[in-house]
């Protein structure tokens, strides 16, 4: 989608700071970190949220789960913890509507989230 921010960074019209890239799944560095570790999962096709993934497409939410799994990893904070945040719609806070996964960590977070 054209005016789509984050199919603009897959597209490379807007620079970003990769972290893993494959044919499916682009992650890159939030622009405005919250933790440490702050980086954004996306699946490179565009669906707004989570209301819109189709159901034949669920393999994707596995597929960015296990990405973030393995950042989480190689950025050594797996087993210190780390959170994986998908924000839905208008009242999430959803400020983006390409869905995106925010993998956080590398400080100590509370809960409930605000
Ligand atoms: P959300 O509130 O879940 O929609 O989160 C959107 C996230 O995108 C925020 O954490 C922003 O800091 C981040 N963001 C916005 N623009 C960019 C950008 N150009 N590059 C990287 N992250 C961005
Ligand atoms: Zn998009």
């Amino acid at each position: 989608m054209e005016n789509c921010l984050f199919c603009r960074i897959v597209n490379k019209k807007i620079p970003a700071k990769v972290v893993a890239e494959d044919d499916k799944i682009l992650a890159f560095e939030d622009v405005n970190p919250q933790a440490p570790v702050h980086v954004l999962l996306i699946p490179k096709d565009h669906y707004a949220s989570l209301n819109e993934i189709p159901e034949d497409k669920r393999g994707i939410l596995a597929d960015v789960l296990l990405k973030a799994r393995e950042i989480a990893r190689a950025k050594g904070i797996d087993q210190k913890g780390y959170r994986v945040v998908l924000n839905t719609a208008r009242d999430s806070g959803q400020a983006v509507f390409h869905i995106h996964f925010h993998l956080l960590g590398g400080r100590i977070m509370s809960w409930p989230p605000g």
